[in-house]
């Protein structure tokens, strides 16, 4: 979403000159997009500000230049006032629900007085509703955002706080998004959403329409040739979402569908309010209707409470679904989160452990997954040079990162590729023929 989010700044602050550039040097504004999700990433932002500082001072002292810099994002959310206590350097702290306001704060810069602005409002008015409609392309595989926040706080997690309550666009306004993407060349749309499966958008019958009906609706834009969404809740997993998942072609045989934890205890404590059974059942309703689907998922190890039998129960649950590929992260204290106040916090060592061997399996899991789709063919979406010369790079429609010799002329297309070779993260492939040229 942060993705996302940073083209958009950069669609609102096109009409006042400002262009995407790769480097920070010599440019006139650096904005920081910043996630608060685990610590980790919010203290980057903090030694990223440091650099930015010196870059800052050389274009003033050396070039007679100003550089304005902005933080926006979700640390802008939460920590706009220590943002600007520790690094009083920085021009403009912006949020994620006011981005949309960055031209008229960039207006109120004024260099000579060193002055600094923050918008880290809620605001009453939608963003999405004074974003430009007009945007460069985005490339063969976009990001469309459908849904956003989230009312469901999970004990660990700052987004309810950081992104606030949630809300779904309307209908009308997503599709006619994505028919500007398809008519600018995207051919697979990824929608976002913090719980994207929860959308329920007004539609112009009246009604709210769910995601499933949504992907039917998107199905029928000529041109779109793909579809995914991310994330969801395992609560929200309805029926016509996952029957969309056995009759619309477009939609892919992929799903990232976190469960945090394999026991009911600490789904409990966690306030995801299923248990593990429910999860379950759900992934056999999907595989009912599309026994190809390949699953993702998050796992938190070392949440506070968490025996070695609740983790245990974790790594039994991995094996019984079986990971095509999966993301996991140490229990990191969120401020302002209930989890975080627990004294029942576990060791740093613990997680260090617990960590390790989750990857071990879910690595495993992804390499087993991998290998299995040897000698396949399926259709890729060449969207990018690859990491080596003469190498074109794509996705399979299970999300695998394919590699394979082709030119630069092909990127757009579909072609059918022969898996030929797995790695642990990607695979090797062969274009069988071309169609369908973009
Ligand atoms: N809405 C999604 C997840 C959004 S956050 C859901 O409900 O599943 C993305 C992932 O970050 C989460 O799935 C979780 O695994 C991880 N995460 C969130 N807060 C965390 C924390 N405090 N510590 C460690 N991992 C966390
Ligand atoms: Fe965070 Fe997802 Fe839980 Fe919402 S549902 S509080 S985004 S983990």
């Amino acid at each position: 979403m942060n993705v996302y989010d940073s083209d958009r700044m950069s669609d609102v602050l096109a009409p006042l000159g400002y262009a995407p550039t790769d480097l920070p040097e010599g440019a006139d504004m650096v904005i920081l997009n910043t996630c608060h999700i685990r610590e980790k990433a919010s203290e980057k932002v903090f030694s990223e500000l440091g650099r930015l500082r010196q870059l800052k001072e050389r274009a003033r002292d050396q070039q007679g230049r100003q550089m304005t810099i902005a933080v926006a994002g979700c640390v802008a959310q939460a920590e706009g006032a220590e943002i600007t206590r520790r690094a009083p350097w920085v021009d403009i702290v912006v949020g994620p629900q006011t981005y949309h306001r960055l031209p008229e704060l960039v207006s109120q810069i004024d260099p000579m007085a060193r002055n600094r602005v923050i918008d880290t409002d809620f605001p009453e008015e939608v963003k999405f509703d004074f974003l430009p409609g007009e945007h460069a392309p985005r490339g063969p595989a976009a990001f469309l955002s459908v849904q956003e926040g989230c009312d469901k706080f999970c004990a660990f997690c700052v987004v309810p706080y950081t992104r606030g309550a949630e809300f779904s666009r309307p209908v009308a306004t997503v599709v006619e998004e994505a028919r500007r993407l398809v008519a600018g060349g995207t051919r697979e749309l990824t929608l976002l959403g913090q719980n994207v499966n929860a959308y329920h958008g007004e539609a112009k019958d009246g009604k709210s329409w769910t995601l499933g009906r949504l992907i039917r609706e998107l199905a029928d834009i000529e041109g779109l040739d793909r579809l995914r969404y991310t994330t969801s809740h395992p609560l929200d997993m309805d029926d016509e979402l996952i029957s969309a998942h056995g009759d619309v072609p477009q939609l892919m045989p992929y799903l990232h569908l976190p469960i945090q934890s394999g026991s009911n205890h600490v789904l409990a404590a966690m306030n995801r309010r299923h248990t593990s059974d429910v999860y379950l059942a759900v992934i056999d309703k999907l595989r009912a209707v599309r026994p190809d689907i390949a699953m993702s998922g998050d796992f938190i190890v070392g949440f506070p409470g968490e025996t070695d039998r609740d983790f245990a129960e974790t790594l039994q649950l991995v094996n019984q679904v079986g990971y095509a590929s999966a993301y996991s992260f140490k229990y990191s204290p969120r401020p302002g989160t209930p989890a975080a106040s627990s004294d029942d916090q576990v060791a740093e060592e613990v997680k260090a452990e617990r960590l390790e061997s989750l990857q071990q399996l879910l690595n495993a899991q992804q390499f087993a997954f991998n290998k299995a789709t040897e000698g396949q063919v399926v259709d890729i979406l060449v969207e990018r040079a690859g990491g080596r010369a003469g190498q074109m790079a794509g996705r399979s429609p299970y999300m695998q990162a394919v590699n394979f010799v082709g030119d630069e002329s092909q990127i757009g297309q579909i072609v059918p590729c022969k898996l030929s070779a797995a790695r642990q993260n990607s695979m090797t492939g062969e274009i069988v023929a071309i169609k369908g040229a973009a």
